[in-house]
């Protein structure tokens, strides 16, 4: 099935993305790397997976910009007849503060790079899928979308919208063969985790450790398999035990 398939992963230029997309290569998809700033990092990203025999390449704009979103995806169909089969919508950023001292601005960023990154990439890669009859949307939400996390209600706020839209998605698209599902990550070992307060947060996972990205990853690649086929509106915790 993923042999003549793409899949197009936002955010993957670090982190839990660029795990994701080391790991649906391995999986036989040709990998769409889309990021927003740091060339060099997603170049790193495109070569590691091709010296271990897959196929990448990079597609960077700002999920936020709607007409940047829109003519990258339009092009990226146009220019290859393998359908995008599988999107992982994996940008995101936090901007941590209690919410008396929130911005207008730290606000908006978080919300609209999850929410508005969410519809401005979903939208325009649903209907190809639907007329391929075949098609996996894997959404990276929180476990601060599923339980709330203070000092994140910007980033709370945001998850738990991406998961009403998984969950709504996944009603409107399941006669067609097209699951929606949600991953929600604890915290997870990356540059989103630095400057955390690591002792505080480990006292509150059972397992009293983070994950790692390769664990986010494998749940994501189940998800976008063939064995997944019977799961959809789901919201699946990656997080030692937390919430
Ligand atoms: P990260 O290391 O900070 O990487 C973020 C990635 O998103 C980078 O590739 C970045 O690209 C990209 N990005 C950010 N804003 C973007 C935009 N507007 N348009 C396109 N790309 C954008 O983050 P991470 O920890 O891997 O997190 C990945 C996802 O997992 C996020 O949605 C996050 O909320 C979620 N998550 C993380 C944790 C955790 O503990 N780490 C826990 C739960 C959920 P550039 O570098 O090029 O800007």
């Amino acid at each position: 099935m993923a042999g003549a398939k793409r899949a197009l992963i936002t955010g993957a230029s670090r982190g839990i993305g660029a795990a994701i997309a080391r790991g649906l290569a391995e999986d036989g998809y040709a990998v769409i790397l889309n990021y927003r700033s740091r060339d060099d990092e997603a170049e790193a990203v495109r070569a590691s997976i091709e010296a271990a025999g897959g196929e990448a390449s990079l597609c960077r704009f700002d999920v936020v910009d709607g007409a940047a979103a829109e003519a990258a995806l339009e092009g990226l169909l146009a220019a290859d007849p393998r359908p995008i089969g599988v999107l992982v919508n994996n940008a995101g950023v936090n901007d941590d503060v209690p919410f008396p001292a929130m911005s207008r601005e730290q606000w908006s960023r978080v919300i609209t790079t999850t929410l508005d990154g969410f519809y401005n990439v979903t939208r325009p890669l649903v209907m190809p899928m639907v007329r391929a009859r075949w098609g996996r949307i894997v959404n990276v939400a929180s476990i601060s979308g599923v339980i709330g996390n203070r000092g994140q209600v910007n980033y709370s706020a945001a998850k738990a919208g991406l998961i009403g839209a998984t969950k709504a998605l996944a009603q409107e698209m399941a006669k067609r063969k097209v699951t929606v599902n949600a991953v929600a990550p604890g915290p997870i070992e990356t540059d989103m985790l630095e400057g955390a307060p690591l002792e505080h947060i480990l006292k509150a996972i059972p397992m009293r450790r983070v994950g790692t990205v390769d664990e986010v990853a494998g749940a994501v690649r189940f998800l976008c398999s063939d064995s997944a086929a019977y799961i959809t509106g789901q919201v699946l915790g990656i997080s030692g035990g937390l919430g």
